[in-house]
């Protein structure tokens, strides 16, 4: 009789445990397929359609895959979790020194210094960085969303930033076109004018 009960208590415990991966596992994987298509339609509109296709591709190699599904908690990121746990994120390491769209990837040592500074990121990654921004605040604050919620957020996070004073001007130049003029506007202004190279000529 008990290893019959010890079987079944096994079998419970298995099938509670498979249930609880797979929740996480297909919790997580739609976070970022969303987010890819939310971050996919904002670039095609700003005329960066390869990035827009290869947006956060890291994300599904398997140390961001399963450190995401280890950590999943599904109302914030789980790199925060993993940063709480082990001290920090083995998925974000990974993710920071792939991905270009990320500020925190420019970063080099500087032969005068020998210490490590902010690198002035290319245009084409500030236009996907602004892009990444917009979804992200929408995913986080659904409903309560407005044109100005990717400023606000820049603007509280700014002093705790590393940026290159060139990068910190033109991602700003962006935020604050769209709290101004909107989104339809300013991805339309971002498309003809950086083909044309003039997108940001106004900044000195
Ligand atoms: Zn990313």
């Amino acid at each position: 009789m008990n290893i019959v009960k010890n079987i079944k208590n096994l079998l419970n415990f298995l099938y509670l445990f498979y249930n609880n991966f797979m929740n996480k596992f297909f919790g997580h994987l739609h976070t970022i397929n969303k987010h890819r298509r939310l971050v996919r339609k904002h670039c095609f509109k700003c005329g960066l359609y390869f990035q827009g296709l290869t947006h956060d591709l890291s994300k599904y190699s398997p140390v961001e895959f399963f450190n995401g599904v280890k950590y999943y908690q599904g109302f914030r990121s789980p790199t925060m979790l993993e940063r709480e746990t082990i001290g920090y994120s083995k998925a974000w390491l990974h993710h920071k020194g792939r991905n270009k769209h990320h500020f925190e990837y420019w970063r080099d040592i500087d032969l005068v210094t020998k210490k490590y500074v902010p690198i002035a990121m290319p245009d084409k990654y500030v236009i996907e960085m602004f892009c990444d921004r917009i979804a992200a605040s929408k995913v986080y604050l659904k409903d309560k969303y407005t044109n100005r919620s990717p400023l606000d957020y820049f603007l509280n996070k700014d002093k705790e930033t590393e940026l290159h004073i060139d990068t910190r001007k033109k991602i700003l130049f962006l935020l604050n076109m769209l709290n101004e003029k909107g989104e339809k506007e300013t991805f339309k202004y971002i498309k003809s004018h950086y083909k044309n190279k003039t997108l940001f000529n106004d900044l000195n």
